[in-house]
């Protein structure tokens, strides 16, 4: 498995308020060109039926996965037979990140922050 995670913004239809404080395209721009992600990209609804299928497909990489967007047990909850189907533990290789009612570098810092943990650097 390649060690740079991929991070997908979810934005829960760009409708919810909860994203109201950032601009999202600018938050997935800067993590995408500033941050050690092998790629960052948005979602619009990662727990509807289409998101799940989405994430079957995505999981076959086997990438460990930063997802930005609702609270980590939600996130675990609805995520949860989508990494067993891919043969992933959820509890490592899925990176929860609530990012809701955040600024643009509230959230920035979170996903620092996260890949810090992780032992990400900008040199893998
Ligand atoms: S996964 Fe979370 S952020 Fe994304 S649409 Fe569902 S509830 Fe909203």
């Amino acid at each position: 498995m390649n060690d740079k995670p991929g991070l997908i913004m979810c934005v829960c239809t760009g409708k919810c308020p909860g994203f109201e404080k950032m601009d999202v395209w600018d938050f997935i721009n800067r993590v995408r060109v500033e941050l050690p992600v092998e790629y960052g990209f948005i979602h619009p609804q990662l727990c509807e039926e289409d998101g799940d299928r989405f994430l079957a497909d995505m999981l076959q990489s086997r990438r460990k996965l930063i997802v930005a967007g609702c609270a980590p047990n939600m996130q675990i909850k609805m995520f949860r037979d989508a990494f067993a189907d891919a043969g992933m533990d959820i509890k490592t290789d899925l990176v929860p990140l609530d990012v809701r009612d955040m600024t643009l570098e509230q959230a920035f810092e979170k996903v620092e922050k996260a890949l810090e943990t992780m032992g990400v650097s900008a040199d893998e």
